[in-house]
């Protein structure tokens, strides 16, 4: 295996595959990373799971000096330089928790050149002896991550943030690259002038993260669901967000009981109870996390598979980042929002009590988000937009895009509902209302004298359970509310006018193609197959990471198992063409990881299979049973030739195989000077072959080309 020692390349791409393991840049990673090289101001504004970490720390690798992250998330400091060293990349953290002692070290090591990356908190960084350490040392470059606590527009405001300016005047040459994921255009204008940034390039990447599938459900039966839910993927990591503190108790002892790995977290805990938990989610040692949206905030975790909403969110920004802590690896992760009307009504009461100063715009930024839940068009496209961002084509990853719904006009149905409802005094609920439209000679119906109405069995034509469905679409939309302190009387709701008297036309979407609850579903026979590998992988990962004490995606994330699983190197070069394979941990774990695939490819073949790569280990096998090149060829029924090859490619990649042992001198001794003559172009005998007047097969001629190799 090659050594990790530092390369000398100007290409950043060169740096990528070498201490990350990827093969290319993400859309807009190249560039920042150019303009941050050419010691301009840098401002970055990319979603979770993005990729911003690779825009400064190539930099930090290239550029000769040090490079000072500032980061307010001292908890997650530990575990990304953990990710640094096994990266190969020397970094450390500073911090009040660590000894006098041992900050002394961090400091020698920065005085001499040591280290290419220092994490810090703004509290710690701008203390004046530590200001004054500064100028001692080779800076090449300012590093602010979660650069929106600066500004007081965003909604993560942070007071220490704010004297960051004092960098720029201390040190008016180092350039500062700042990153955050809030996208608005308020905080990105904000951000740059408090830093003091003198003509920054600013780089916004897309918001798509087109790997995470979009799902709304209805919000009946909803513990059902997620139990039907959560069968279907056993042993990955998801979140679950409830409103109440309560709920997540709740629910986190309703799994349990089923026999899920779940547990719960909000704000009202004990902090060290608090961060147990987090660290036991952080670690696969809890799978499911029921929590508040206290939860969340700088975890790093890149393996979370789905995020379930049991609730639905206040505002589109907040949801948006809640789903966004899935599938930051890149791997496919799924996210379902529950929805209903009486969610949307106890945020409205909520509101209502409080009464903030900015009541209208938190009601208008409700509705944004309702809309996106009732929505009968790509949600990606309504998620996207909300962001001032244009998608031009539905995504095809969202249940509205898999499941296209066939809206008709149904307002004559709203106007039916709207006109009993006005002639009952807006004083009956929803069944009570739907006997009346469909004519019912029920005792509440006659006692209320509702049967002389004018729209009384107006309705007929639909079935109860149609009408049902309706009367909730129109209360989604605003057509129709549910008065919950009148005993859940239906009144109009603000649109209700407009349906009425001014012609608005309202869409239905016919109860059949409405969403559906989630439904059991059994793995296919393949499916089985195919994860076999990848949870062997797994488990080999939880028990080096436990052993490293870091968290299992730190070691390789799950897009890096699932290409391993796929590819099934049994080389330590065929792993390093696996996507998240850098040089360092292929000398750490390299051993480990293709140990376990050798082990299950040889498992394939003894139970009949070909799985890839098990064409080497076979012969592997055969040579191990003492048999000749010959005899091998004979048994596979494969020309001597290849065997050889396979028994060459396996040396070089460490195999215990002797080459020189199955050539006799006097071959190898002619053949050698043959090469020595005409040379080898790459991989081509046929030459050596001809020269040689046919005299020795392929199978030697490969063998002394190995050995000479
Ligand atoms: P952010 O800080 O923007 O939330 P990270 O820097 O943590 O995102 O990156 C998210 C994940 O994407 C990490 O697992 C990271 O290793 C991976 N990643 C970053 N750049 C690339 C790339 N060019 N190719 C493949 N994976 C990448
Ligand atoms: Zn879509």
């Amino acid at each position: 295996m090659t050594s990790a020692a530092p390369i000398r390349s100007q290409n950043p791409v060169d740096y990528l595959k070498r201490y990350y393991g990827y093969d290319r840049f993400r859309p807009m990673q190249e560039d920042i990373i150019q303009s941050v090289l050419s010691g301009r101001d840098t401002l970055v504004l990319m979603p979770t799971g993005g990729g911003k970490s690779v825009c400064f720390q190539i930099p930090a690798i290239m550029l000769p000096g040090i490079t000072i992250v500032v980061s307010p998330l001292i908890a997650l400091m530990k575990d990304q330089v953990g990710a640094l060293h096994l990266n190969g990349i020397s970094a450390a953290y500073y911090n009040s928790t660590q000894t006098g002692r041992e900050q002394r070290n961090i400091e020698e090591d920065c005085l001499s050149g040591k280290l290419k990356l220092l994490y810090i908190s703004p509290e710690k960084l701008l203390t004046e002896s530590f200001l004054s350490f500064l100028k001692r040392i080779n800076i090449s470059l300012f590093a602010i991550d979660e650069a929106h606590c600066i500004s007081s527009w965003g909604h993560d405001f942070r007071p220490e943030y704010t004297q960051l300016n004092i960098l720029k005047e201390a040190f008016p040459s180092i350039p500062t690259v700042a990153l955050t994921a809030t996208a608005d255009k308020l905080t990105r204008q904000d951000i740059a002038q408090r830093l003091g940034m003198s003509d920054p390039a600013i780089f916004v990447a897309s918001f798509n993260r087109t790997n995470l599938s979009l799902q709304v459900l209805p919000g009946q039966n909803r513990i059902q669901q997620i139990f039907k839910l959560l069968q279907q993927k056993p042993d990955t990591s998801g979140i679950i967000y409830c409103l109440s503190r309560k709920s997540t108790e709740s629910l986190a002892s309703k799994l349990q009981e089923k026999g899920f790995n779940a547990a719960f977290y909000h704000a009202g805990m004990d902090p060290n109870e608090r961060s147990r938990i987090q660290e036991a989610f952080l670690r696969d040692d809890v799978r499911i996390m029921c929590a508040t949206i206290a939860f969340g905030m700088g975890i790093d975790k890149s393996n979370v598979r789905w995020v379930i909403h049991y609730n639905m969110p206040k505002n589109i920004e907040g949801f948006y980042q809640e789903i966004g802590r899935a599938g930051r690896d890149g791997a496919a992760a799924q996210t379902v929002l529950f929805y209903s009307f009486a969610d949307v009504a106890t945020y409205k009461e909520m509101l209502a009590e409080n009464s903030p100063a900015n009541l209208g715009l938190q009601l208008a930024k409700l509705e944004r988000m309702q809309q996106y839940a009732d929505a009968h068009t790509c949600r990606r496209q309504i998620l996207l937009s909300y962001f001032s961002e244009e998608l031009p084509e539905p995504c095809g990853n969202c249940d509205v895009c898999r499941d296209p719904r066939v809206t008709f006009d149904g307002t004559i149905i709203a106007q039916k509902a709207l006109s009993a409802m006005v002639r009952t005094g807006e004083r009956v609920p929803m069944n009570l209302l739907i006997d009346i439209l469909r004519g019912s000679r029920s005792q509440q119906v006659l006692q209320g004298g509702y049967d002389q109405i004018k729209t009384y069995g107006a309705g007929r034509d639909l079935r109860f359970e149609d009408w049902r469905n309706y009367l909730h679409q129109l209360i989604n939309v605003g057509v129709i509310e549910i008065a919950y302190d009148q005993h859940y009387a239906l009144r109009r709701g603000i649109l209700a006018d407009q349906v009425l008297y001014g012609g608005r036309r309202i869409d239905l979407v016919r109860p059949d193609d409405a969403p559906k609850p989630v439904v059991e579903k059994t793995k296919t026979k393949s499916e089985t197959n195919r994860d076999e590998l990848f949870e062997r992988l797994r488990v080999l990962r939880k028990a080096i990471a436990d052993e490293q004490n870091v968290p299992p995606y730190v070691v390789f994330t799950d897009t890096t198992l699932e290409d391993m699983a796929r590819q099934k190197p049994v080389t330590p070069d065929a792993l390093r063409n696996v996507s998240g394979v850098g040089e360092r941990k292929l000398q750490l774990f390299g051993k480990q990881f293709l140990d376990e695939i050798v082990g299950y490819v040889r498992g394939r073949v003894q139970a009949g299979e070909k799985p890839k790569g098990s064409t080497q280990l076979v012969t592997f096998d055969l040579y191990n049973t003492g048999m000749t090149i010959e005899e091998i060829a004979a048994e596979r029924k494969l020309t001597p030739g290849s065997i050889a090859g396979h028994l060459v490619q396996l040396a070089k990649a460490g195999y215990d195989i002797d080459l020189e042992a199955l050539i006799s001198p006097e071959d190898r001794y002619e053949i050698e000077k043959a090469i020595n003559v005409i040379g080898l172009e790459e991989g081509r005998l046929k030459p050596l072959f001809d020269y040689l007047g046919g005299r020795y097969d392929y199978a030697k001629l490969a063998l002394v080309a190995g050995i000479m190799g």
